[in-house]
Protein backbone atom coordinates (compact mmCIF):
# COMPACT_ATOMS: atom_id res chain seq x y z
CA UNK A 1 0.00 0.00 0.00
CA UNK A 2 1.64 3.38 -1.08
CA UNK A 3 0.75 7.03 0.38
CA UNK A 4 -0.58 9.15 -2.46
CA UNK A 5 -0.07 13.01 -1.90
CA UNK A 6 -2.62 15.23 -2.49
CA UNK A 7 -2.54 16.33 -6.44
CA UNK A 8 -2.16 19.84 -7.18
CA UNK A 9 -1.48 22.59 -5.31
CA UNK A 10 -3.52 20.69 -2.79
CA UNK A 11 -1.64 20.52 0.70
CA UNK A 12 -1.21 24.28 0.41
CA UNK A 13 -5.02 24.79 -0.34
CA UNK A 14 -5.39 21.66 2.66
CA UNK A 15 -3.56 24.34 5.14
CA UNK A 16 -5.12 27.51 4.33
CA UNK A 17 -8.53 25.12 4.75
CA UNK A 18 -8.03 24.02 7.98
CA UNK A 19 -6.60 27.49 9.26
CA UNK A 20 -8.64 30.09 7.66
CA UNK A 21 -11.60 29.13 5.85
CA UNK A 22 -14.05 28.69 8.89
CA UNK A 23 -14.54 30.92 11.59
CA UNK A 24 -16.03 28.19 13.82
CA UNK A 25 -14.60 25.23 13.84
CA UNK A 26 -17.63 23.45 14.82
CA UNK A 27 -19.38 23.71 11.22
CA UNK A 28 -16.89 20.73 10.12
CA UNK A 29 -20.39 18.55 11.12
CA UNK A 30 -22.17 20.84 9.01
CA UNK A 31 -20.32 20.40 6.24
CA UNK A 32 -20.12 16.58 6.59
CA UNK A 33 -24.12 16.21 7.15
CA UNK A 34 -24.84 18.32 4.58
CA UNK A 35 -22.39 15.35 2.08
CA UNK A 36 -24.76 12.89 3.60
CA UNK A 37 -27.69 14.20 2.48
CA UNK A 38 -26.31 14.54 -0.57
CA UNK A 39 -25.30 10.91 -0.80
CA UNK A 40 -28.90 10.11 0.09
CA UNK A 41 -30.22 12.60 -2.93
CA UNK A 42 -28.08 11.06 -5.37
CA UNK A 43 -29.41 7.32 -4.35
CA UNK A 44 -33.10 9.03 -5.07
CA UNK A 45 -32.09 10.79 -8.27
CA UNK A 46 -30.52 7.14 -9.34
CA UNK A 47 -33.41 5.30 -8.23
CA UNK A 48 -36.17 7.67 -10.41
CA UNK A 49 -33.84 6.40 -13.30
CA UNK A 50 -32.98 3.06 -12.66
CA UNK A 51 -35.55 0.34 -11.87
CA UNK A 52 -33.23 -2.08 -10.29
CA UNK A 53 -33.17 0.31 -7.28
CA UNK A 54 -36.08 1.25 -5.30
CA UNK A 55 -35.99 4.12 -2.96
CA UNK A 56 -38.36 3.62 0.32
CA UNK A 57 -37.55 7.40 2.04
CA UNK A 58 -37.65 5.62 5.48
CA UNK A 59 -34.56 3.74 4.92
CA UNK A 60 -32.22 6.39 4.37
CA UNK A 61 -30.84 8.08 7.72
CA UNK A 62 -27.77 9.55 8.52
CA UNK A 63 -26.15 8.63 12.02
CA UNK A 64 -23.48 10.37 14.47
CA UNK A 65 -21.18 8.45 16.93
CA UNK A 66 -19.48 9.54 19.69
CA UNK A 67 -16.49 6.80 21.37
CA UNK A 68 -15.39 8.68 24.33
CA UNK A 69 -13.11 6.00 25.27
CA UNK A 70 -11.61 6.15 21.69
CA UNK A 71 -12.19 9.88 21.25
CA UNK A 72 -13.75 9.24 17.83
CA UNK A 73 -16.57 10.61 16.39
CA UNK A 74 -18.45 8.75 13.21
CA UNK A 75 -20.50 9.84 10.38
CA UNK A 76 -22.33 7.25 9.03
CA UNK A 77 -24.99 6.99 5.86
CA UNK A 78 -26.64 5.07 3.98
CA UNK A 79 -26.17 7.00 0.54
CA UNK A 80 -24.52 6.52 -2.58
CA UNK A 81 -21.27 5.61 -1.22
CA UNK A 82 -18.10 5.80 -3.62
CA UNK A 83 -16.42 4.09 -5.38
CA UNK A 84 -12.40 3.81 -5.19
CA UNK A 85 -12.15 6.24 -8.18
CA UNK A 86 -14.50 8.11 -6.64
CA UNK A 87 -13.24 8.65 -3.68
CA UNK A 88 -9.57 9.41 -5.09
CA UNK A 89 -11.28 11.65 -7.27
CA UNK A 90 -13.32 13.33 -4.43
CA UNK A 91 -11.45 13.11 -1.84
CA UNK A 92 -7.92 13.31 -3.14
CA UNK A 93 -8.58 16.37 -4.68
CA UNK A 94 -9.67 19.67 -2.91
CA UNK A 95 -12.07 21.62 -5.06
CA UNK A 96 -13.11 19.09 -6.88
CA UNK A 97 -16.63 18.01 -5.88
CA UNK A 98 -18.75 15.31 -6.66
CA UNK A 99 -21.77 16.74 -6.23
CA UNK A 100 -21.83 19.60 -8.42
CA UNK A 101 -20.85 16.89 -11.55
CA UNK A 102 -23.28 14.91 -10.45
CA UNK A 103 -26.46 17.91 -10.79
CA UNK A 104 -24.96 18.60 -14.08
CA UNK A 105 -24.25 14.83 -15.44
CA UNK A 106 -27.48 14.31 -14.74
CA UNK A 107 -28.86 17.66 -15.57
CA UNK A 108 -31.03 18.09 -12.47
CA UNK A 109 -32.75 21.32 -12.84
CA UNK A 110 -34.28 21.15 -9.39
CA UNK A 111 -31.50 19.42 -7.60
CA UNK A 112 -31.57 22.63 -5.53
CA UNK A 113 -31.35 20.38 -2.87
CA UNK A 114 -27.98 18.96 -3.17
CA UNK A 115 -26.19 21.04 -1.54
CA UNK A 116 -21.98 20.35 -2.36
CA UNK A 117 -20.38 22.47 -4.56
CA UNK A 118 -16.88 23.18 -3.77
CA UNK A 119 -15.22 19.78 -2.99
CA UNK A 120 -13.77 21.88 -0.31
CA UNK A 121 -16.21 21.24 2.90
CA UNK A 122 -15.24 17.82 3.39
CA UNK A 123 -11.41 19.09 4.73
CA UNK A 124 -13.46 20.80 7.55
CA UNK A 125 -13.10 17.55 9.64
CA UNK A 126 -9.38 18.28 10.12
CA UNK A 127 -9.79 21.06 11.92
CA UNK A 128 -10.84 19.24 14.51
CA UNK A 129 -8.98 15.56 13.73
CA UNK A 130 -5.69 14.07 13.14
CA UNK A 131 -6.59 11.37 11.26
CA UNK A 132 -9.75 11.16 9.08
CA UNK A 133 -11.03 7.53 7.74
CA UNK A 134 -13.54 6.73 5.04
CA UNK A 135 -15.02 3.80 4.57
CA UNK A 136 -17.25 3.33 1.79
CA UNK A 137 -18.98 1.38 -0.55
CA UNK A 138 -20.33 2.24 -3.49
CA UNK A 139 -23.78 1.12 -4.98
CA UNK A 140 -22.00 0.55 -8.28
CA UNK A 141 -19.50 -1.51 -6.57
CA UNK A 142 -19.56 -4.95 -4.60
CA UNK A 143 -16.27 -3.83 -2.84
CA UNK A 144 -15.96 -1.54 0.29
CA UNK A 145 -12.78 0.96 0.19
CA UNK A 146 -11.07 2.94 3.21
CA UNK A 147 -9.66 6.06 2.65
CA UNK A 148 -7.77 7.52 5.24
CA UNK A 149 -5.91 10.72 5.92
CA UNK A 150 -3.65 12.62 8.50
CA UNK A 151 -3.99 15.71 6.76
CA UNK A 152 -1.42 17.22 4.60
CA UNK A 153 0.71 14.36 3.99
CA UNK A 154 -1.63 12.83 1.64
CA UNK A 155 -3.89 9.36 1.61
CA UNK A 156 -4.16 5.34 1.68
CA UNK A 157 -6.80 4.00 -0.57
CA UNK A 158 -7.19 0.01 0.26
CA UNK A 159 -10.25 -2.53 0.14
CA UNK A 160 -11.87 -2.89 3.27
CA UNK A 161 -15.05 -5.13 3.83
CA UNK A 162 -18.58 -3.44 4.62
CA UNK A 163 -22.20 -4.99 4.12
CA UNK A 164 -24.16 -2.32 3.30
CA UNK A 165 -24.37 0.45 0.98
CA UNK A 166 -23.39 3.88 2.30
CA UNK A 167 -20.43 6.16 3.65
CA UNK A 168 -18.96 6.15 7.08
CA UNK A 169 -16.40 8.65 8.18
CA UNK A 170 -14.68 8.02 11.32
CA UNK A 171 -12.66 11.24 13.15
CA UNK A 172 -9.56 10.77 15.28
CA UNK A 173 -10.04 13.89 17.61
CA UNK A 174 -7.37 16.32 18.17
CA UNK A 175 -5.21 15.95 21.36
CA UNK A 176 -6.42 18.32 23.61
CA UNK A 177 -3.82 20.71 24.66
CA UNK A 178 -3.67 23.81 26.82
CA UNK A 179 -5.56 26.05 24.37
CA UNK A 180 -7.94 23.85 22.74
CA UNK A 181 -10.47 21.39 23.93
CA UNK A 182 -11.80 18.95 21.11
CA UNK A 183 -13.79 17.13 23.89
CA UNK A 184 -16.96 18.48 23.30
CA UNK A 185 -17.08 17.26 20.10
CA UNK A 186 -17.84 13.80 21.82
CA UNK A 187 -20.37 15.05 24.15
CA UNK A 188 -24.36 14.68 23.62
CA UNK A 189 -25.83 17.30 24.55
CA UNK A 190 -23.11 19.73 22.27
CA UNK A 191 -23.76 17.26 18.92
CA UNK A 192 -27.47 17.66 19.18
CA UNK A 193 -26.83 21.65 19.63
CA UNK A 194 -24.81 21.57 16.53
CA UNK A 195 -26.80 19.72 14.98
CA UNK A 196 -29.78 21.32 15.45
CA UNK A 197 -27.96 24.96 14.77
CA UNK A 198 -26.57 24.17 11.42
CA UNK A 199 -28.67 21.00 10.10
CA UNK A 200 -32.25 20.93 11.40
CA UNK A 201 -33.53 20.86 8.52
CA UNK A 202 -31.77 18.51 6.43
CA UNK A 203 -34.41 16.25 5.19
CA UNK A 204 -33.51 13.03 6.56
CA UNK A 205 -32.99 11.73 9.59
CA UNK A 206 -30.15 12.32 11.68
CA UNK A 207 -29.99 10.17 14.42
CA UNK A 208 -28.05 9.60 17.45
CA UNK A 209 -27.97 7.29 20.42
CA UNK A 210 -28.99 9.14 23.43
CA UNK A 211 -29.01 8.56 27.37
CA UNK A 212 -32.03 9.22 29.20
CA UNK A 213 -33.27 8.03 32.42
CA UNK A 214 -36.36 7.00 33.77
CA UNK A 215 -37.79 5.82 36.93
CA UNK A 216 -36.79 2.13 37.96
CA UNK A 217 -39.23 -0.57 37.63
CA UNK A 218 -41.15 -0.80 40.82
CA UNK A 219 -39.52 2.67 43.04
CA UNK A 220 -40.33 6.00 43.04
CA UNK A 221 -37.46 7.87 43.65
CA UNK A 222 -34.54 5.30 42.10
CA UNK A 223 -33.85 6.41 38.67
CA UNK A 224 -32.11 4.13 36.23
CA UNK A 225 -30.54 5.33 32.26
CA UNK A 226 -30.87 3.85 29.15
CA UNK A 227 -29.80 3.95 25.68
CA UNK A 228 -32.21 5.36 23.24
CA UNK A 229 -31.58 6.45 19.51
CA UNK A 230 -33.26 9.63 18.74
CA UNK A 231 -33.69 11.99 15.72
CA UNK A 232 -32.27 14.70 16.53
CA UNK A 233 -33.34 17.44 13.55
CA UNK A 234 -36.55 18.28 13.34
CA UNK A 235 -36.32 17.58 9.24
CA UNK A 236 -39.46 19.59 7.81
CA UNK A 237 -38.47 23.54 8.17
CA UNK A 238 -41.29 24.90 8.98
CA UNK A 239 -40.90 27.77 6.06
CA UNK A 240 -41.49 25.20 3.80
CA UNK A 241 -44.60 23.72 5.09
CA UNK A 242 -48.19 25.20 3.70
CA UNK A 243 -49.62 28.33 5.46
CA UNK A 244 -52.76 26.38 5.69
CA UNK A 245 -51.34 23.58 7.68
CA UNK A 246 -49.84 26.04 10.39
CA UNK A 247 -51.74 27.51 13.14
CA UNK A 248 -50.74 31.27 15.24
CA UNK A 249 -49.42 28.51 18.11
CA UNK A 250 -46.97 26.57 14.79
CA UNK A 251 -45.34 30.46 14.58
CA UNK A 252 -45.55 31.24 18.20
CA UNK A 253 -43.23 28.12 19.59
CA UNK A 254 -41.47 28.45 16.12
CA UNK A 255 -40.61 31.86 17.77
CA UNK A 256 -39.71 30.47 20.78
CA UNK A 257 -37.71 27.63 20.02
CA UNK A 258 -35.43 30.16 17.75
CA UNK A 259 -35.16 32.38 20.58
CA UNK A 260 -36.15 35.37 18.64
CA UNK A 261 -37.40 36.19 22.03
CA UNK A 262 -39.07 36.13 25.30
CA UNK A 263 -42.34 37.73 23.95
CA UNK A 264 -44.77 36.68 22.11
CA UNK A 265 -44.63 38.27 18.85
CA UNK A 266 -47.05 40.08 17.63
CA UNK A 267 -47.59 38.90 13.84
CA UNK A 268 -45.86 37.03 11.92
CA UNK A 269 -45.43 37.05 8.07
CA UNK A 270 -44.90 34.05 6.02
CA UNK A 271 -43.32 34.11 2.52
CA UNK A 272 -42.60 32.19 -0.48
CA UNK A 273 -41.18 34.22 -3.08
CA UNK A 274 -41.25 33.03 -6.41
CA UNK A 275 -39.67 35.51 -8.64
CA UNK A 276 -36.17 36.44 -9.92
CA UNK A 277 -35.05 35.00 -6.75
CA UNK A 278 -36.62 32.61 -5.25
CA UNK A 279 -36.71 32.56 -1.50
CA UNK A 280 -39.16 31.13 1.67
CA UNK A 281 -38.95 33.64 4.46
CA UNK A 282 -40.56 33.57 8.01
CA UNK A 283 -40.72 37.28 9.86
CA UNK A 284 -41.97 38.18 13.15
CA UNK A 285 -42.97 41.60 14.27
CA UNK A 286 -41.82 41.47 18.25
CA UNK A 287 -44.40 42.57 20.87
CA UNK A 288 -41.77 44.04 22.67
CA UNK A 289 -38.58 45.99 22.19
CA UNK A 290 -35.28 44.16 23.38
CA UNK A 291 -33.84 46.06 26.48
CA UNK A 292 -30.64 47.27 24.08
CA UNK A 293 -32.90 47.97 21.36
CA UNK A 294 -31.97 52.00 21.10
CA UNK A 295 -28.49 51.23 21.96
CA UNK A 296 -25.33 50.29 19.96
CA UNK A 297 -25.30 47.01 21.12
CA UNK A 298 -28.55 45.72 19.54
CA UNK A 299 -27.61 43.96 16.30
CA UNK A 300 -29.98 43.74 13.33
CA UNK A 301 -30.63 41.04 10.97
CA UNK A 302 -32.08 38.07 10.50
CA UNK A 303 -30.84 34.21 9.83
CA UNK A 304 -29.84 33.21 6.15
CA UNK A 305 -30.08 29.71 5.15
CA UNK A 306 -29.51 27.94 1.52
CA UNK A 307 -31.18 25.02 1.30
CA UNK A 308 -32.02 24.61 4.60
CA UNK A 309 -28.58 24.36 5.93
CA UNK A 310 -27.77 27.74 8.20
CA UNK A 311 -25.28 30.23 6.72
CA UNK A 312 -25.53 33.25 8.71
CA UNK A 313 -26.62 34.16 12.15
CA UNK A 314 -27.52 37.47 11.73
CA UNK A 315 -27.39 38.75 8.19
CA UNK A 316 -27.71 42.27 8.56
CA UNK A 317 -28.29 42.63 4.86
CA UNK A 318 -31.45 41.56 4.70
CA UNK A 319 -33.20 44.00 6.32
CA UNK A 320 -33.33 47.83 6.24
CA UNK A 321 -32.44 49.97 9.38
CA UNK A 322 -35.78 51.29 9.43
CA UNK A 323 -37.00 47.82 10.01
CA UNK A 324 -34.57 46.15 12.32
CA UNK A 325 -36.76 45.28 14.93
CA UNK A 326 -37.99 42.44 12.48
CA UNK A 327 -36.83 38.89 13.94
CA UNK A 328 -36.64 35.83 11.34
CA UNK A 329 -34.99 34.07 8.61
CA UNK A 330 -34.98 33.59 4.77
CA UNK A 331 -33.89 30.72 3.21
CA UNK A 332 -33.07 30.70 -0.44
CA UNK A 333 -31.63 27.99 -2.95
CA UNK A 334 -30.40 30.61 -5.62
CA UNK A 335 -27.66 32.03 -3.27
CA UNK A 336 -24.02 31.64 -4.84
CA UNK A 337 -22.10 31.55 -1.35
CA UNK A 338 -18.60 31.69 -1.15
CA UNK A 339 -16.38 28.41 -0.64
CA UNK A 340 -16.98 28.77 3.27
CA UNK A 341 -20.73 29.44 2.95
CA UNK A 342 -19.97 31.85 5.84
CA UNK A 343 -20.77 34.72 3.30
CA UNK A 344 -22.05 35.29 -0.66
CA UNK A 345 -20.26 36.28 -3.71
CA UNK A 346 -22.61 38.59 -5.08
CA UNK A 347 -24.68 40.71 -2.96
CA UNK A 348 -27.23 41.35 -4.86
CA UNK A 349 -29.27 38.65 -4.25
CA UNK A 350 -29.42 39.97 -0.47
CA UNK A 351 -30.73 43.32 -2.04
CA UNK A 352 -33.25 42.13 -4.33
CA UNK A 353 -34.36 40.16 -0.90
CA UNK A 354 -34.16 43.27 1.23
CA UNK A 355 -36.28 45.14 -1.03
CA UNK A 356 -38.97 42.57 -1.18
CA UNK A 357 -39.18 42.06 2.63
CA UNK A 358 -39.16 45.63 3.03
CA UNK A 359 -42.35 45.94 0.95
CA UNK A 360 -43.83 42.69 2.43
CA UNK A 361 -43.29 44.46 6.02
CA UNK A 362 -44.57 47.51 5.45
CA UNK A 363 -48.09 46.11 3.69
CA UNK A 364 -48.03 43.82 6.50
CA UNK A 365 -47.67 46.60 8.83
CA UNK A 366 -50.34 48.42 7.51
CA UNK A 367 -52.74 45.92 7.29
CA UNK A 368 -52.52 45.84 11.03
CA UNK A 369 -52.32 49.24 11.37
CA UNK A 370 -56.14 48.79 9.60
CA UNK A 371 -57.48 46.10 11.01
CA UNK A 372 -55.99 45.80 14.31
CA UNK A 373 -55.78 49.25 15.78
CA UNK A 374 -55.06 48.27 19.47
CA UNK A 375 -52.09 46.02 18.43
CA UNK A 376 -50.79 48.26 15.62
CA UNK A 377 -50.70 50.88 18.60
CA UNK A 378 -48.46 48.65 20.57
CA UNK A 379 -46.47 47.89 17.72
CA UNK A 380 -46.23 51.43 17.58
CA UNK A 381 -45.33 52.24 21.07
CA UNK A 382 -42.21 50.06 20.82
CA UNK A 383 -40.85 50.41 17.80
CA UNK A 384 -42.56 53.94 16.32
CA UNK A 385 -39.57 56.08 16.97
CA UNK A 386 -37.37 53.93 14.72
CA UNK A 387 -39.51 54.62 12.33
CA UNK A 388 -39.32 58.11 12.28
CA UNK A 389 -35.28 57.96 12.91
CA UNK A 390 -36.19 55.95 9.28
CA UNK A 391 -38.15 58.94 7.98
CA UNK A 392 -35.02 61.12 9.23
CA UNK A 393 -31.85 59.03 8.16
CA UNK A 394 -30.49 59.23 4.77
CA UNK A 395 -31.98 62.19 3.94
CA UNK A 396 -35.36 60.91 3.65
CA UNK A 397 -34.65 57.98 1.55
CA UNK A 398 -37.19 56.31 2.87
CA UNK A 399 -39.96 58.58 3.74
CA UNK A 400 -42.09 57.26 1.29
CA UNK A 401 -41.76 53.66 2.76
CA UNK A 402 -42.82 55.19 5.54
CA UNK A 403 -45.05 58.44 5.31
CA UNK A 404 -47.99 56.15 6.33
CA UNK A 405 -46.90 54.13 9.01
CA UNK A 406 -46.42 57.18 11.16
CA UNK A 407 -48.62 57.96 13.87
CA UNK A 408 -48.91 61.29 15.85
CA UNK A 409 -51.72 62.10 18.93
CA UNK A 410 -54.34 64.40 18.06
CA UNK A 411 -55.49 66.99 19.69
CA UNK A 412 -58.94 66.37 18.71
CA UNK A 413 -59.79 62.68 18.76
CA UNK A 414 -57.05 62.26 21.90
CA UNK A 415 -55.19 59.43 20.47
CA UNK A 416 -52.97 58.12 17.96
CA UNK A 417 -53.90 58.88 14.53
CA UNK A 418 -52.23 58.83 10.94
CA UNK A 419 -51.48 61.69 8.54
CA UNK A 420 -54.02 59.98 5.84
CA UNK A 421 -56.60 60.64 8.57
CA UNK A 422 -55.78 63.66 9.65
CA UNK A 423 -55.55 65.04 5.85
CA UNK A 424 -58.46 63.93 4.87
CA UNK A 425 -60.76 65.35 7.86
CA UNK A 426 -59.15 68.59 7.16
CA UNK A 427 -61.95 71.09 6.58
CA UNK A 428 -61.82 72.80 3.35
CA UNK A 429 -60.01 76.29 4.26
CA UNK A 430 -57.61 74.41 6.37
CA UNK A 431 -54.14 74.83 4.43
CA UNK A 432 -51.77 73.00 6.48
CA UNK A 433 -50.81 70.22 8.52
CA UNK A 434 -50.64 71.82 12.51
CA UNK A 435 -48.36 70.22 15.12
CA UNK A 436 -46.71 71.73 18.41
CA UNK A 437 -44.24 70.63 20.67
CA UNK A 438 -43.87 69.97 23.86
CA UNK A 439 -42.80 67.56 26.43
CA UNK A 440 -46.64 66.07 27.27
CA UNK A 441 -49.54 65.96 25.71
CA UNK A 442 -51.19 67.88 28.83
CA UNK A 443 -47.88 70.66 28.26
CA UNK A 444 -48.78 70.98 24.87
CA UNK A 445 -52.57 71.45 25.44
CA UNK A 446 -51.56 74.27 27.86
CA UNK A 447 -49.96 76.05 24.97
CA UNK A 448 -50.70 79.77 24.24
CA UNK A 449 -49.71 79.18 20.77
CA UNK A 450 -52.14 76.13 19.69
CA UNK A 451 -55.16 78.70 20.83
CA UNK A 452 -55.88 80.94 17.50
CA UNK A 453 -55.36 77.04 15.48
CA UNK A 454 -57.54 74.97 18.16
CA UNK A 455 -60.23 78.13 17.73
CA UNK A 456 -60.43 77.36 14.11
CA UNK A 457 -61.54 74.32 14.45
CA UNK A 458 -58.29 72.51 13.26
CA UNK A 459 -56.45 69.28 14.55
CA UNK A 460 -53.02 69.51 15.78
CA UNK A 461 -50.91 66.79 16.04
CA UNK A 462 -48.77 66.67 19.41
CA UNK A 463 -45.00 66.12 19.19
CA UNK A 464 -43.57 65.26 22.28
CA UNK A 465 -40.44 62.90 20.80
CA UNK A 466 -37.56 65.32 19.43
CA UNK A 467 -37.09 63.24 15.95
CA UNK A 468 -40.32 64.05 15.78
CA UNK A 469 -40.54 67.41 14.08
CA UNK A 470 -36.88 66.42 12.27
CA UNK A 471 -39.04 63.79 10.57
CA UNK A 472 -41.85 66.13 9.77
CA UNK A 473 -39.16 68.66 8.38
CA UNK A 474 -37.86 65.79 6.20
CA UNK A 475 -41.30 64.65 5.01
CA UNK A 476 -42.06 68.79 3.97
CA UNK A 477 -45.99 67.38 3.34
CA UNK A 478 -48.25 64.83 3.20
CA UNK A 479 -50.48 64.57 0.43
CA UNK A 480 -49.45 68.13 -0.64
CA UNK A 481 -50.39 69.50 2.84
CA UNK A 482 -47.29 71.34 4.00
CA UNK A 483 -46.56 70.57 7.97
CA UNK A 484 -46.92 73.88 10.08
CA UNK A 485 -45.99 74.64 13.67
CA UNK A 486 -48.22 76.37 16.20
CA UNK A 487 -45.72 78.40 16.82
CA UNK A 488 -44.42 79.30 13.52
CA UNK A 489 -44.79 83.17 12.61
CA UNK A 490 -47.30 83.17 10.20
CA UNK A 491 -49.78 80.13 10.21
CA UNK A 492 -52.00 81.06 7.59
CA UNK A 493 -55.33 81.88 9.24
CA UNK A 494 -57.19 84.56 8.45
CA UNK A 495 -56.05 87.60 6.75
CA UNK A 496 -59.27 89.58 7.20
CA UNK A 497 -58.06 91.19 10.49
CA UNK A 498 -54.54 92.23 9.52
CA UNK A 499 -55.99 95.94 9.10
CA UNK A 500 -56.50 95.77 13.07
CA UNK A 501 -53.50 94.39 13.99
CA UNK A 502 -51.59 96.76 12.23
CA UNK A 503 -52.73 99.77 13.91
CA UNK A 504 -52.54 97.60 17.36
CA UNK A 505 -48.43 97.64 16.16
CA UNK A 506 -48.60 101.44 15.52
CA UNK A 507 -50.07 102.45 18.88
CA UNK A 508 -48.23 100.67 21.45
CA UNK A 509 -44.62 101.14 19.13
CA UNK A 510 -43.47 102.71 22.42
CA UNK A 511 -44.14 100.13 24.30
CA UNK A 512 -42.89 97.25 22.07
CA UNK A 513 -39.94 99.15 21.65
CA UNK A 514 -39.10 99.46 25.15
CA UNK A 515 -39.59 95.29 26.04
CA UNK A 516 -37.43 94.57 22.76
CA UNK A 517 -34.96 96.28 24.58
CA UNK A 518 -35.61 94.26 28.22
CA UNK A 519 -35.22 91.13 26.62
CA UNK A 520 -32.65 92.34 24.25
CA UNK A 521 -30.54 89.28 22.93
CA UNK A 522 -32.82 86.79 24.06
CA UNK A 523 -36.32 87.64 21.29
CA UNK A 524 -35.95 89.03 17.76
CA UNK A 525 -38.77 91.23 17.78
CA UNK A 526 -42.08 91.63 19.91
CA UNK A 527 -45.21 92.27 18.08
CA UNK A 528 -48.55 91.62 18.28
CA UNK A 529 -50.06 88.60 17.48
CA UNK A 530 -53.98 87.68 16.11
CA UNK A 531 -53.40 83.99 17.43
CA UNK A 532 -54.26 84.52 21.32
CA UNK A 533 -57.16 84.17 23.03
CA UNK A 534 -56.95 83.76 26.24
CA UNK A 535 -53.14 84.15 26.64
CA UNK A 536 -51.88 87.41 27.07
CA UNK A 537 -47.73 86.40 25.29
CA UNK A 538 -46.25 83.55 23.18
CA UNK A 539 -43.52 82.97 21.77
CA UNK A 540 -43.12 82.00 18.21
CA UNK A 541 -40.60 80.88 15.65
CA UNK A 542 -39.68 83.42 12.57
CA UNK A 543 -37.08 80.98 10.44
CA UNK A 544 -36.99 77.52 9.08
CA UNK A 545 -36.59 76.16 12.55
CA UNK A 546 -38.60 75.70 15.72
CA UNK A 547 -37.78 76.74 19.37
CA UNK A 548 -38.09 73.07 19.75
CA UNK A 549 -35.78 72.03 17.10
CA UNK A 550 -33.53 74.95 18.51
CA UNK A 551 -33.70 73.25 21.75
CA UNK A 552 -32.85 70.05 20.44
CA UNK A 553 -29.71 71.35 18.25
CA UNK A 554 -27.93 73.49 20.59
CA UNK A 555 -28.08 70.41 23.57
CA UNK A 556 -26.58 68.66 20.25
CA UNK A 557 -22.34 68.00 21.29
CA UNK A 558 -20.33 69.95 18.38
P1 LIG B 1 -18.85 19.38 -1.94
O1 LIG B 1 -19.80 18.79 -0.96
O2 LIG B 1 -18.93 20.86 -2.01
O3 LIG B 1 -18.93 18.73 -3.28
P2 LIG B 1 -16.89 18.20 -0.22
O4 LIG B 1 -15.44 18.46 -0.02
O5 LIG B 1 -17.75 18.35 0.96
O6 LIG B 1 -17.37 19.10 -1.40
O7 LIG B 1 -17.05 16.75 -0.80
C1 LIG B 1 -16.35 16.38 -1.96
C2 LIG B 1 -17.03 15.27 -2.69
O8 LIG B 1 -16.85 14.05 -2.02
C3 LIG B 1 -18.53 15.40 -2.80
O9 LIG B 1 -18.88 16.20 -3.90
C4 LIG B 1 -18.97 13.95 -3.00
O10 LIG B 1 -18.84 13.59 -4.35
C5 LIG B 1 -17.96 13.21 -2.20
N1 LIG B 1 -18.46 12.85 -0.86
C6 LIG B 1 -18.16 13.44 0.31
N2 LIG B 1 -18.79 12.85 1.33
C7 LIG B 1 -19.53 11.86 0.81
C8 LIG B 1 -20.42 10.87 1.37
N3 LIG B 1 -20.70 10.82 2.66
N4 LIG B 1 -21.00 9.99 0.51
C9 LIG B 1 -20.73 10.05 -0.83
N5 LIG B 1 -19.91 10.94 -1.39
C10 LIG B 1 -19.31 11.83 -0.60
MG1 LIG C 1 -19.79 19.13 0.98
Amino acid sequence: MTTKEFKAESKRLLELMINSIYSQREVFLRELISNSSDAIDKLYYRALTDDNISFNKDDYYIKIEADKENRTLSIIDTGIGMTQEELENNLGTIAKSGSLAFKNENEIKDGHDIIGQFGVGFYAAFMVADVVTVISKSIDSDQAYKWESQGTEGYTIEPTSKDTVGTVITLQLKENNDDENYDEFLEEYRLKEIVRKYSDFIRYPIKMDVTESKLKEGSEDEYEEYVEEQTVNSMVPIWKKNKSELTDEDYENFYQEKRFGFDKPLKHIHLSVDGTIRYNAILYIPENRPFDYYSQDYEKGLELYSNGVLIMEKCADLVPDHFSFVKGLVDSEDLSLNISREMLQHDRQLKLIEKNINKKIKSQLLSLQREDRDKYEKFYDAFGRQLKFGVYNEFGANKDVLKDLLMFYSSKEKKLVTLDEYVSRMPEDQKYIYYATGDSYDKIEKLPQTELVADKGYEILYFTEEIDEFAIRMLVNYKEKEFKSVSSGDLGIDEEESKETETKQEENKDLFEHMKKVLENKVKDVRVSKRLKTHPVCLSADGEISIEMEKVINAMPD
